[in-house]
């Protein structure tokens, strides 16, 4: 499964980072998930070869327009480009209110059903080929995590004990593999005993604003990633006060490492770090603080970076997107 980030900044687009949106691809097939759609979403889907028309569920983390305000207009064009099929949003209370309120007021007749389900209680949701839970975050309104879990792993045949056992290499093999049991020179043969589960289903979190990082400790068993926003650095963050429900880098990396999370990627920057450690606080700053307190695999999310997470549960940058 791969990562795509359409939008890093917080608040305000800048002339390289637009704001919130990330999208989730899976392994096979052309299927993928957006989480966050915030204004401009569909520009920068024009940059990639991603298709609205494969496009089979879109989380919104909250209502701040900085995560939202891309929806309209993404799903006015998934329209007009000939989609037909029905699309889920999952959304807290708010979106679902906003969202067709502004279909009325704007006369926006939509070719597609969309079926909105509220994030609140949202519990095991099969999209794709995921599972997906929703998490409850702190920040100024309500908030949320969401945690996508492989639904299948592909089991693999135990050729060891089968060859230990005598079962012949062949078609038995193939009937097993695919669940079935089967007779061999009068016995039965499970195929439970004789398949293997090669990996462990991967996980990933991808958190909307949040100050607190600790509410997603018992989410984060078994998860290899965590995407989460680091708005600021320590200092900014004393500055600008704790009303504005934001995390800080080593808030968040400590929290990473406390859980012994494997990969950090941040997201979500204030406009004011600039590539350039010349020019005042940098994103160096950030990475920085986030390195000083977390020993796992750590990247700070730009606009197009993609990264795939293996089989294995090892994150890779695969180059800008196409
Ligand atoms: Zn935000
Ligand atoms: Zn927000």
């Amino acid at each position: 499964m791969e990562l795509l980030f359409l939008g890093t900044s917080s608040g305000t687009p800048t002339k390289t980072r637009n704001v919130t949106a990330l999208a989730l691809i899976e392994d096979q097939g052309s299927g993928w998930c957006l989480i966050d759609c915030g204004e401009g979403t569909q520009h920068q889907l024009l940059q990639t070869s991603l298709s609205v028309r494969d496009l089979q569920a879109i989380f919104i983390t909250h209502v701040h327009g900085d995560h939202c305000y891309g929806l309209p207009g993404l799903l006015a064009s998934a329209g007009m480009g000939g989609r037909n099929a029905s699309l889920k949003i999952v959304a807290p209370e708010g979106i679902e209110e906003w969202f067709r309120s502004t279909q009325v007021h704007t006369q926006l007749h939509l070719p597609f059903e969309i079926e909105f389900v509220r994030a609140e209680p949202l519990r095991g949701l099969q999209v794709g080929q995921w599972f997906v839970d929703a998490i409850e975050l702190s920040h100024r309104v309500p908030s949320f995590a969401y945690s996508f879990t492989e639904a299948h792993v592909e089991p693999a045949l135990d050729t060891e004990k089968l060859l230990r056992d005598g079962v012949p290499q062949g078609p038995l093999w193939g009937r097993l593999k695919k669940g079935q049991d089967v007779e061999h020179q009068g016995r039965l043969l499970r195929h439970a005993d004789y398949l293997t589960h090669p990996y462990a289903p991967r996980k990933i979190i991808v958190g909307g604003d949040n100050d607190r990082p600790a509410l997603l400790t018992e989410a984060s068993k078994g998860c290899q990633v965590l995407v989460h926003e680091a708005t600021y650095t320590a200092d900014v963050a004393a500055k600008v006060g704790p009303g504005v429900g934001h995390s800080y880098a080593e808030l968040v990396a400590a929290f990473a490492q406390s859980v012994g999370l494997p990969h950090l990627v941040l997201t979500h920057f204030s406009a004011r770090y600039q590539s350039n450690v010349e020019q005042g606080p940098s994103m160096e700053d950030i990475r920085l603080e986030a390195a000083s307190v977390y020993h796992g695999k750590l990247a700070l999310a730009e606009d197009f970076a993609r990264y795939r997470l293996n089989r294995a549960g090892e994150l890779s940058s695969i180059a800008i997107a196409d």
